[in-house]
């Protein structure tokens, strides 16, 4: 680890990244091996929404294209352009085309000439009229593009990352040793924090460009201050390491952090960093996490207020001006077992 060569600022508990875990070791029953879970934005993490339209079959195969052409022209799919236009469902049943969105109130049967009545499309070759329910916007992820697959034929522009954190393969096992090694300081600044009657819940802040620690920290909400949660002493612990932060932590030897060197371009609180959280945050951390600009977020196990998938999922709105990656699972073992293993004294 880059950071031990490296001097920590006041308040700084060099003890804290030490490991103790030698002791525990002995006792520690072995974990299943975890997997980074990745925990998708909102619209992301939704069922595929469905609006009604109005489709045909073709009974004049010959017409396809023609049909498909003057539709196109006079009855553009401005508002569902993610959709094909044309279906085949198979076998000897006819192709089908999407003639136009049926509107919030779709009325009962229409006919073609209800439907078509400026004449701009010539007919010819269409069935009658029937509704069917199409997906109102583009998938966003594999499996919503599976499911609204099921109802009309879509076009899917996919996120190769999203797909590839899905299937579990964004991470190589040497990304999980590092992280699983992360985790571990936290894990171990909530028992350490723990031993001090706080609540069992600790961060660590990393800078993800040169693997280095940047600050560890546990939840000081029955000491320093009730607001002050694990992720929001990770948050200040980070500003304390860049010349600010709001609380000493003298006398919290396992929340510490590292000064950046000299010369180093100081980012907005935590732009571009990692944190790394034994259990899910709540609204007010989450909110905190999206102020201070983290790029990802890793938490061991969900919480019951957890806002970052449990409740709310708050790192990837669209009204917000700041979005970030959650993965939820590392160290899940460990983190499972904070407050509930015997006190260390
Ligand atoms: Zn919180």
């Amino acid at each position: 680890m880059g950071a031990r060569d490296r001097d920590w600022g006041p308040g700084a508990g060099r003890a804290a990244m030490e490991p103790d875990c030698k002791r525990r070791k002995m006792e520690e029953p072995a974990d299943p091996p975890w997997e980074a879970l990745l925990v998708l934005p909102e619209l992301e993490s939704q069922e595929i929404e469905l609006t009604p339209a109005y489709a045909a079959p073709v009974l004049l195969r010959t017409e396809t294209s023609r049909l498909v052409r003057e539709l196109s022209a006079a009855r553009p799919l401005t508002e569902l352009p993610h959709l094909k236009r044309v279906r085949a469902q198979g076998g000897t049943q006819p192709l089908e085309v999407l003639l136009c969105p049926a509107g919030p109130l779709p009325g009962a049967s229409r006919t073609l000439a209800e439907l078509l009545p400026d004449g701009r499309v010539d007919v010819r070759g269409l069935g009658e009229p029937f509704l069917v329910q199409v997906p109102a916007r583009a998938p966003l992820t594999r499996p919503q593009f599976e499911e609204a697959a099921r109802h009309w034929p879509t076009a899917f522009h996919e996120n190769k990352r999203t797909s590839q954190a899905l299937a579990g393969r964004l991470f190589t096992p040497q990304d999980k040793a590092a992280m699983g090694a992360h985790m571990e300081h936290a894990v171990r600044a909530a028992r350490r924090g723990a031993e001090l009657g706080m609540v069992p819940a600790g961060a660590a802040v990393v800078d993800p460009a040169t693997g280095q620690v940047l600050a560890v920290g546990h939840d000081c909400r029955n000491g320093l201050h009730p607001l002050l949660h694990a992720a929001m002493v990770c948050i200040d612990l980070v500003a304390c390491g860049q010349g600010g932060g709001a609380y000493s932590y003298l006398d919290y030897p396992a929340c510490s952090f590292l000064p950046p060197l000299p010369g180093d371009g100081l980012p907005y609180i935590c732009t571009g960093y990692d944190l790394y959280l034994t259990r899910e945050p709540c609204v007010m951390c989450a909110m905190a996490l999206v102020h201070s600009r983290i790029q990802r977020v890793f938490y061991g196990v969900s919480s019951p207020h957890g806002t970052l998938g449990t409740g709310y999922r708050l790192h990837g709105r669209q009204d917000l001006n700041h979005r970030y990656e959650v993965f939820r699972g590392i160290l899940e073992g460990p983190c499972r077992r904070l407050g509930q293993e015997p006190a260390a004294r």
